[in-house]
């Protein structure tokens, strides 16, 4: 085995197609294989924080519930806090909401009133770009509270989706893309 850092062409083939779950049509992209594998998970970390050094962002944010895994990892990378956005109803104390378009309906996420400060530099994580909606939502909750964007990073992205769209104005990096 090698000890070398993986490439994204490695990690997208560990990323595991499943087809027509949760419901048909959609092929959900599982990244559990990846998650299992040391050299593959340390690696897409790496691959996450790279273009950020250590003191360079305040916290990074994580997108219930996969991005919570790549987020909190990526701030121990990168010595910065973590602060979880999740679905409405779940986080304890007082919370800023946002709605957002499902393919059917809606959802709200939410954050905790206090968890970034005025101008706190922000790294905002989610395992995956499909729509763009969740992750759109989540950058509104973060200006809400008046923290600064550097980048939005996601483990992979369907290009063919356009949800690039949905964040202009931000840089945005996913580590691979459909
Ligand atoms: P969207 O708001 O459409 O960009 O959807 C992104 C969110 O839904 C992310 O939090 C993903 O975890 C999840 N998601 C959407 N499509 C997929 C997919 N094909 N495979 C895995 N997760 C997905």
């Amino acid at each position: 085995m090698s000890h070398s850092h993986p490439t994204p062409a490695e990690i997208q083939n560990a990323i595991r197609n499943i087809p027509d779950f949760p419901k048909p049509g959609i092929q959900f992209k599982d990244i559990t294989p990846v998650l299992a594998d040391a050299r593959l998970f340390s690696g897409v970390i790496d691959l996450l924080v790279q273009p950020f050094k250590p003191g360079s962002i305040d916290a990074v944010v994580g997108i219930d519930a996969r991005g919570f895994i790549f987020a909190a990892a990526a701030a121990i990378k990168l010595k910065a806090g973590f602060v979880p956005v999740r679905k409405k109803g779940k986080l304890p104390y007082h919370t800023h909401e946002q709605d957002y378009a499902l393919e059917y309906g809606s959802a709200a996420i939410a954050i905790h009133v206090d968890a970034l400060k005025q101008g706190n530099r922000v790294l905002l994580v989610d395992d995956l770009l499909a729509t763009g909606g969740t992750a759109a939502a989540a950058a509104a909750l973060v200006k809400k509270l008046g923290a600064q964007i550097m980048e939005i990073s996601f483990l992979s992205e369907l290009s063919f989706l356009n949800g690039r769209e949905k964040l202009k104005g931000h840089p945005i990096r996913s580590v691979v893309t459909y």
